[in-house]
């Protein structure tokens, strides 16, 4: 039995996006990293092997529109929260002809009772306060249940994530 308004493997490797490359930024291939979450959909992060982030996608068979749930999980893991804006969620209704042959094929096997929702969340490039062009970074570090989202130049290609950073000042202290 699987849970209500989850989402088998197949369909989820269906439903990749096709992001293949980072843009602008390092040009490596893209990864998918799936992340834990409270909720019954899946949840993935494609990033490059320097941690810039492409786009996170949340998939779950709903009637419901999982957008709020989703922002908030999305605003706890982000320093500052208010990277996340509601200007850059994006939540799709999917059927199976436009996603491709291999999901319509799933879809129409599985016939499932509820759609498929799926959240996009995608922060283009932007300027940050100091004029230099910021980029979304996501560290996995912290274990998989707790990505790290920030905003970094980039221009040491690997981000600085502010809390290791912040665990690594305060090292010396505990030791003490
Ligand atoms: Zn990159
Ligand atoms: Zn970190």
């Amino acid at each position: 039995m699987t849970r209500a308004g989850s989402v088998s493997a197949a369909l989820r490797s269906a439903l990749r996006p096709k992001t293949p490359r980072c843009y602008r930024h390092c040009q490596e291939p893209v990864r998918a990293h799936s992340v834990s979450t409270p909720f019954p959909g899946y949840w993935s992060v494609y990033a490059c092997p320097g941690g810039v982030v492409s786009v996170t996608s949340y998939v779950e068979r709903s009637r419901k529109d999982p957008t709020l749930k989703v922002r908030r999980f999305l605003s706890r893991r982000s320093v500052p929260p208010s990277l996340v804006t509601r200007h850059d969620l994006r939540t799709a209704t999917r059927h199976g002809p436009e996603l491709g042959v291999m999901a319509e094929r799933i879809l129409a096997r599985d016939r499932p009772t509820r759609p498929l929702k799926v959240v996009y969340w995608r922060v283009y490039p932007f300027q940050g306060r100091d004029g230099s062009e910021q980029r979304l970074f996501v560290c996995f570090r912290h274990g998989r249940a707790r990505p790290v989202f920030y905003a970094d130049s980039g221009a040491a290609r690997r981000g600085t994530c502010p809390v290791c950073a912040a665990e690594t000042l305060s090292k010396p202290r505990r030791q003490r």
